[in-house]
């Protein structure tokens, strides 16, 4: 122990800054509780082959818990079809497990998705909605093999088909896989920009359910409905807004915030965007496949503090 009296000093400087450090410790468990409801590796968007997902719900179960995933929701596009299989493969991981769904909506001339969380994944009404969402898919998928055909891609339902895990299921993902496994693109994505999207060979319009449809059918269920990644679809600031509040009008409660789907500074603008309309923030890698993937399950940053994670919206429908 130093006696000069510099030494003194430095002691006296210590002993001030540890009281205030025991002072600001006093408080932390305050503190704790602010932030800790938002630590949560909670992933409440992915896909298997139910949808376009390349994984089983079994096999994205184990990756989502060798990733560090604490609570997990499988979210596979208008079809609860993989649910029960998802929360059994969940408890034998010892992973906590909230239903999903994401359904496709159109609003506003675009199409939107909405997840759905925490629902009873048979009940009728929503069963019956999501089945007349897919209704339609294998009409729009011929008529995109017809408009591929046109530029002479030939073949491409049949080869699309060849990817699908569900009839009812074939998307614009499984035509993507078709073209990069046939060499006309080498990743997805590209085939995406040069023939899968608006005014593109293989793009067909398509309507799907409607905003207030996907939300009631969600909420009678028991559920809580969440608009998907709202950084990505193009409207105008007039025709956001008015997404964000009829969404709350028709009993939506929840946003994504933090995806993959968005930047570090969609994260911010989202958080703002979900305090202004008073929703809950939610958190989901959106991943699809372990080749496609740019997030991983359970990697992404957690929600920013002072936003209502949707979990909390759901304590009591967790598994
Ligand atoms: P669909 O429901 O048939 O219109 O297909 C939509 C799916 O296509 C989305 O859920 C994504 O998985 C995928 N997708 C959409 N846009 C892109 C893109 N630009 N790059 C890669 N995948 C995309
Ligand atoms: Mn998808
Ligand atoms: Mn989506
Ligand atoms: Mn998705």
């Amino acid at each position: 122990m130093p006696t000069n009296g510099k030494a003194c000093g430095e002691c006296a400087f210590w002993s001030k800054a540890q009281s205030f450090d025991a002072r600001r410790f006093s408080k932390k468990p305050k503190i704790k509780n602010v932030i800790s409801k938002n630590i949560l590796n909670a992933d409440l968007h992915c896909h298997s082959i139910v949808s376009d997902g390349t994984l089983t719900p079994e096999a994205l179960a184990e990756r989502a818990k060798l990733n560090g995933v604490e609570l997990w929701a499988l979210t596979d596009h208008d079809e609860v079809g993989g649910q029960h299989r998802a929360a059994a493969a969940a408890k034998a991981q010892g992973m906590r497990y909230l239903t999903g769904v994401e359904i496709s909506v159109t609003f506003a001339g675009e199409t939107v998705h909405i997840v759905g969380l925490g629902f009873d994944p048979d009940d009728a009404v929503l069963k019956q909605g999501l089945h007349d969402t897919r209704g339609g898919r294998r009409e729009r998928a011929m008529e995109m093999s017809d408009g591929l055909a046109k530029v002479g891609i030939q073949g491409a339902y049949e080869g699309a088909l060849k990817f699908v895990g569900n009839p009812e299921l074939i998307s614009r993902t499984h035509f993507a896989r078709f073209l990069v496994e046939s060499g006309v693109c080498k990743e997805t994505a590209d085939v995406f920009r040069k023939y899968l999207t608006e005014g593109k060979p293989g793009f067909v319009p398509h309507r799907w359910a409607t905003l207030q449809n996907a939300v009631t059918w969600i909420t009678q269920a028991q559920g809580v409905a969440v608009i998907a990644h709202p950084a990505r679809y193009k409207f105008t600031p007039n025709e956001e807004y008015a997404l964000f509040t009829e969404f709350k009008n028709h009993g939506g409660r929840a946003v994504e915030v933090v995806t993959g789907s968005h930047t570090a500074q969609e994260y911010i603008k989202y958080a703002e965007t979900a305090r202004e309309f008073g929703l809950a923030a939610s958190r989901g890698s959106d991943f699809h496949s372990p080749v496609e993937s740019h997030t991983d399950l359970g990697t992404l940053p957690f929600l920013p503090g002072q936003l209502t994670p949707v979990w909390e919206l759901l304590e009591d429908r967790i598994q």
